[in-house]
């Protein structure tokens, strides 16, 4: 044990940028190279050998210039926790599986529903992440408006920058191809609430059945906010069941300075939280929260060898899309004990105040220029200086990001807007600099001014 950590912590300081930028058949080689039907001498060879098979091209997430995707590095409290969580291997299913475990994950679903205001009645559980999360939310919602002739008839609602996991739940759910109503959204890329309301007004005159509205709180690419408050009062309109994701923006929680950005979300019946984002978790730790716990029966079976209906004891399987599940709520729970809610809430602050950064750096610059302002700790941007036209900024782009990834001295990611490559800078590292940003900024415009060069040329040539 003291040898991996030391094999870790040893890596981690004499990493030199968030990754060593290696081609896929580079590392393929080294991986296919072993052989795992002849096992090594020690652990110590072990040891020798992920590093160079795992460590050397992992990408780093505590790397200040990786700047890519929702990805965080984690804090210490709660590796600390990922020790004991994975040594003592509670299962969080059973009672008689966990003990104390399923009391403490109770605490902070409780602590988290109190933090959003779902009142007395919310419960919750422990997920694998926010794409389980949203599942498991939908099939609640979907068992509150479900009559055995409405299944084909359901639909959900959600922006047009909403998580993908939407449509894939949708997809699980048997629920059918149209079974997503996309809601567009305004300049700062939040739902559009009267056109929410229209479309609910109009699947109803087509005789179809509203499931649920889901409001994030926190878009993947935009961080942007659905007005949670005219949500939910067109949700209460329509008797609709309203979701909000706020996987990203779940970390608003525990912020002294944007706390009221949620505002509305205790309106909700049902919340999806990532801890492993913006409470710096490691994967996984994520929860679904729901205003009427009676709601859980949706997913509540019964086992004669598991939880039998007469155990009367406290069994989270009852809750949960799994069974055999881990212990993830105690690192969540070491880290509030050690750090305090406003110790996260301080690094949430500090992120969002990089994103205002990056924005201003994106805005004095003539050649880059930026879809909307950030709304949490994203930007979306891309390389276009006057004249260039749309077409050759898409082609120009995509190669900036590939080329900054080449380089390993930083990871931004990628994404399309109308139609558009774009750039996106996630901002989650508190430790990230002003010239951090500064100088990843530099890369793009220096990267984008080389590929210009060379399109220029290929287009004389031509
Ligand atoms: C990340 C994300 C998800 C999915 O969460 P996972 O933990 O990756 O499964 C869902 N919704 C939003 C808005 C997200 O940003």
């Amino acid at each position: 044990m003291g040898r991996g950590v030391a094999a870790v912590a040893d890596h981690v300081v004499g990493v030199r940028g968030p990754w060593s930028g290696a081609g896929v058949a580079e590392v393929a080689a080294k991986v296919d190279d072993v052989d795992l039907d002849r096992p090594l001498a020690d652990m110590t060879d072990v040891l020798d050998e992920v590093r160079s098979v795992y460590l050397d091209d992992a990408v780093w997430f505590h790397e200040p210039r990786y700047l890519a995707h929702l990805n965080c590095p984690v804090v210490i409290p709660a590796l600390v926790a990922e020790v004991l969580v994975s040594s003592v291997n509670s299962s969080l299913d059973t009672w008689d599986q966990s003990g104390g475990g399923t009391l403490i994950e109770r605490r902070l679903i409780r602590w988290t529903a109190d933090r959003i205001g779902l009142g007395p009645e919310a419960d919750g559980v422990f997920t694998s992440g926010g794409t389980q999360s949203n599942l498991q939310a939908l099939l609640m919602a979907r068992g509150q408006a479900f009559h055995a002739d409405t299944s084909p008839r359901l639909r959900i609602f959600s922006s047009q920058d909403s998580h993908f996991s939407v449509q894939k739940s949708a997809n699980v759910l048997g629920l059918g191809p149209d079974a997503v109503v996309t809601i567009p959204t305004d300049d700062r890329r939040r739902m559009d609430v009267r056109a929410l309301d229209r479309a609910i007004w109009d699947a109803r005159a087509a005789g179809h059945v509203p499931m649920a509205v889901v409001a994030t709180a926190g878009t993947t690419d935009y961080g942007s906010i659905d007005p949670l408050a005219g949500i939910a009062d067109v949700c209460a309109q329509h008797g609709v069941w309203m979701h909000v994701d706020a996987a990203y923006g779940g970390g608003l929680l525990v912020s002294q300075q944007h706390r009221s950005l949620l505002d509305g979300i205790e309106r909700a019946d049902s919340v999806t939280v990532d801890y492993h984002k913006t409470f710096f978790q490691p994967v996984s730790s994520s929860a679904v929260l729901v205003r009427d716990g009676d709601a859980l029966r949706h997913v509540r079976y019964h086992a004669d060898y598991l939880n039998p209906r007469s155990s009367g004891q406290p069994n989270q399987v009852d809750k949960s899309l799994q069974t055999t599940r881990r212990f993830d709520a105690l690192k969540l729970w070491m880290t509030l004990r050690a750090m305090g809610a406003d110790g996260i809430g301080e690094y949430v602050d500090a992120v969002i105040d990089l994103a205002v950064t990056a924005h201003e750096l994106v805005l004095d610059d003539p050649d880059l220029e930026v879809v909307t302002a950030p709304a949490l700790s994203t930007l979306v941007f891309r390389f276009r200086p006057a004249g260039l036209s749309e077409d050759d900024a898409d082609r120009v782009n995509p190669g900036i990001r590939q080329m900054i990834a080449g380089s390993g001295t930083a990871v931004i990611a990628g994404t399309r807007s109308d139609g558009r490559a774009w750039l996106k800078l996630t901002m989650l590292n508190p430790e990230t600099t002003v010239d951090d940003l500064g100088a990843v900024l530099a890369l793009v415009t220096g990267f984008g001014r080389q590929l210009l060069d060379d399109l220029h040329t290929t287009q004389e040539v031509h």
